[in-house]
Formats: C-alpha cells, sequence, structure tokens
C-alpha cells in the first residue's frame, strides 16, 4: 500500500535528495555533538522551495499535500532529527497561516522567505496546549500580549511565532496569533540542552507587553483551538509520524549494514548468520513497517476523505512515536557495544528518538483522544476560567 502523491507539484524531490544527501547527512554528527542550529540546512530548503511545499499555488506555493510534508519529514529524519523538527514545526505553523493568515507572509513562506514554528505549550498548561493560560488584551487599537510560553523550537531563528492565548473577549479557550519573532517584548528565556534533537533551538520564550495589530490574529477571536485542531494539528501529528518513521528506518538499516558486514571470526560467520540477531531483526523491521504502513493508511484515508480519517490522524503520531523509541531500544541492544558508542550513528538516532512521545499531543494525551473519539465523547473536557 502506497500512499497517494501529489502530482500538482513542481519536482521538489530532486532538490530534496541533493541537500540530504550533500548538505543536511553531513552535518548531523557535528549538530548533535554542538546542538548548532542547521542554518544551512534551512537555507538550502528554502531555496529550493522545500519549505514552500504546503503553501497554495496561488500564493506561488507548491500546492502540496501532507503526504508531501510527510516525504519530506520522513527523508529528512532518516539523517539528521535535529533539522526534520525544525522542517516540521514550520509546516505545522504553515498549516494554519494558509488558512487565516495574511497574503504577504503566506507569499512570503511560499517564496522561501519566511520561516515560522508554533509556540503553544507553556510553563502553566505544560503539555496540555489546548488550555493556554497567556493573555491577550485591548490595548488601544492593537493587542497586548503576554506570555511564558515553554518550548519554541527554532525560537531566535524563525521569522514569526504561530502563538496561543486566552481569548480577548470571546468564550472559548484559545485565540491565535502570528507574532513577528521580532517584536518588541519577545525574549529567549533560556538555551537549549536536551537529550536528542540537539539543534531544534526549541528555548523558552516570554512575551511581555507585546503588541500586535488586529490583522496578527489567526481567524477569530476564541475560535484558536478549532483552527489548531482543523490546520496545524494534523500536519504536526501526521509530519511527526513520519519523523519517527524516517528515524526508525534509518536504524533499521544501519542494523542491517552493521549484521551483514561484521563477522565473529572465531566461527566464521556474519553477525546477521545467527538464528537469534536474526530474529530480532525480524522483530525490529517489522515494528518499523507497521509504524510505515500505518502512515501510508493514514495519509490514504486522509487524501481520500474516509469517514476514519480523524481517528487515524488522531491515532498515528503515537503509534509511531511508541514504535520508534521500542525499535530505538532494540537497535541499540542488537547492534551491541557498537551501536552504544557514536560510530553506527545509533545512539544519536536513539536519543532523538525520544523526543515524539513527550511533544504535545504527548502519546497518553492521544490515548485519551482516541478513546474519546472512539467513544463518542467531545475530545476536551470544559477548560474552567
Ligand atoms: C524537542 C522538542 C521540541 C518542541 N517544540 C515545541 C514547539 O515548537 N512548540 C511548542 O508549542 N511546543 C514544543 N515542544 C513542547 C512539547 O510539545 C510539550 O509541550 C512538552 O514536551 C511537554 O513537556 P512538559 O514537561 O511540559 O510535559 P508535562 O505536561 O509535564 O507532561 C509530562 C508527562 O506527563 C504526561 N501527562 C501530562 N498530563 C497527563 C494527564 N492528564 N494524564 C496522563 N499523563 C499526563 C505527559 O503525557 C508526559 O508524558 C517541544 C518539545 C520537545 C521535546
Amino acid at each position: 500500500m502506497t500512499a497517494p502523491k501529489s502530482t500538482a507539484l513542481p519536482d521538489y524531490r530532486t532538490a530534496l535528495s541533493e541537500i540530504v544527501e550533500q548538505t543536511i547527512a553531513p552535518a548531523a554528527t557535528e549538530i548533535d555533538r554542538t546542538g548548532a542550529y542547521p542554518r544551512a540546512a534551512l537555507n538550502a530548503l528554502r531555496e529550493a522551495g522545500v519549505l514552500s511545499v504546503l503553501s497554495a499555488t496561488e500564493v506561488g506555493g507548491g500546492g502540496g499535500s501532507l503526504a508531501d510534508v510527510a516525504e519530506v519529514v520522513e527523508a529528512i529524519a532518516a539523517v539528521c532529527g535535529s533539522t526534520a523538527m525544525v522542517v516540521l514545526m514550520h509546516f505545522a505553523a504553515t498549516a494554519a497561516i494558509e488558512a487565516h493568515g495574511p497574503r504577504d507572509v503566506r507569499e512570503a513562506i511560499a517564496t522561501g522567505n519566511h520561516v515560522t514554528t508554533l509556540a503553544l505549550s507553556e510553563a502553566g498548561s505544560r503539555s496540555h496546549f489546548w488550555a493556554p493560560m497567556s493573555s491577550a488584551a485591548q490595548a488601544g487599537d492593537s493587542f497586548r500580549l503576554d506570555a511564558a510560553k515553554s518550548w519554541v523550537t527554532s525560537a531566535e531563528e524563525a521569522d514569526s511565532y504561530v502563538w496561543s492565548s486566552t481569548p480577548v473577549s470571546a468564550a472559548g479557550p484559545m485565540t491565535l496569533w502570528l507574532v513577528p519573532a521580532d517584536a518588541p517584548g519577545l525574549r529567549v528565556a533560556g538555551g537549549f540542552d536536551g537529550v536528542g534533537l540537539r539543534g531544534n533551538g526549541s528555548k523558552p520564550v516570554t512575551g511581555e507587553g507585546v503588541l500586535v495589530p488586529e490583522s496578527a490574529r489567526l481567524g477569530e477571536d476564541g475560535v484558536g483551538l478549532d483552527i489548531a485542531l482543523a490546520t496545524s494539528l494534523p500536519t504536526f501529528l501526521i509530519g511527526n509520524a513520519a519523523f519517527s518513521v524516517g528515524l526508525m528506518g534509518a536504524m533499521v538499516a544501519e542494523a542491517a549494514a552493521h549484521l551483514t558486514r561484521t563477522r565473529l571470526t572465531h566461527l566464521d560467520v556474519s553477525l546477521a548468520e545467527q538464528p537469534v540477531s536474526r530474529a530480532d531483526f525480524a522483530r525490529l523491521r517489522t515494528r518499523s513497517d507497521e509504524a510505515r504502513a500505518f502512515l501510508a493508511d493514514t495519509l490514504l484515508a486522509v487524501g481520500s476523505g474516509r469517514a476514519d480519517a480523524t481517528l487515524r490522524v488522531l491515532q498515528v503520531k503515537a503509534v509511531a512515536a511508541e514504535a520508534s523509541t521500542e525499535v530505538a531500544d532494540g537497535v541499540l541492544r542488537l547492534c551491541g557495544g557498537a551501536a552504544f558508542r557514536k560510530e553506527l550513528g545509533v545512539e544519536r538516532r536513539f536519543r532523538d528518538s525520544l523526543a515524539a512521545r513527550v511533544m504535545a499531543p504527548t502519546t497518553a494525551a492521544l490515548q485519551d483522544f482516541v478513546g474519546r473519539a472512539s467513544l463518542g465523547q467531545p475530545l476536551f473536557d470544559e477548560v474552567s476560567a
């Protein structure tokens, strides 16, 4: 089963595979070692139009689908998790801007002149992104935003943040804003030194008295959660699953290469010729392929408007994230001390694989959403004011 491919797009795939091979893969180890932001990769991807695949053709973009997002993120994640996460967040924020943002920003994204990201998670409500605590208030002709955002990928590097707050005056849990990253009052309030994805630049950002015009609001006051659920969330969930699938595919390939080229000379066999190693490898390969097949089915469901499309979208990130940590741990064991050291690239991917399950919506939250959606309950309880 293969996911439907977009046919309307200019061929970004050739450029993407060249950039992956020539720019992203060679930098991955050093980005992991130093935590440097993957600027060279981003520049190459912008110039090649890869960051514009989700933008509509009417603003000069590729007019691509979520299948294209998945394809791009998977290909990058196979070689560098940090770069893939930066690109994924750009696409997730782009989805909201495409639906509700101003034309000039949409055109800037479509021409590769604007990188964006999501600023939803907050110090107060943590991974419960559906319940922002930050505020928005009318201030003359403008709106004043105050917030303590806990994680913003590409903080200081992106041109804008898709930013959540409580509503100004409407009922509802959330309003969304498009905040320029250079707006006065914004401050990057810490660094990033995580176990994995070390170059994704996810830092806390505070906003104190940030003034934005009414045109910065994405959609109506109070309906930001609905907008996020319809735009950024599916893009993020599918793209995040593709991220895990890309990582897993690379780890399984590393394991296969290691097992077939490494020999037990006293027995004159390769590691792959040992039945236990072979069976372990088969289990990991199958787990990885299960997640890939689930992602392909999700894309088919979304692409064809199948009745279970929403359910699949709610399931797919957790399916792939949990599989990738299991596969990463299994590959680390299977390849032994060689994988424990940095020479195979397995331990970097193992560390990178740990992020997906705690990124909001976390696996725990998604299990609850899937239960609620399957049992005819609303996704969220009412949030008390
Ligand atoms: C690499 C990386 C990049 C990120 N980039 C961004 C970004 O660009 N933009 C953004 O907005 N956010 C981003 N985040 C933040 C992310 O989406 C989560 O909000 C964050 O990881 C949650 O961490 P926390 O410690 O606040 O989680 P907590 O909310 O404290 O959760 C900790 C654990 O408890 C579980 N848990 C929480 N509540 C419940 C419950 N009610 N029932 C059962 N279990 C529960 C969670 O599932 C989780 O496993 C990023 C995170 C990472 C790791």
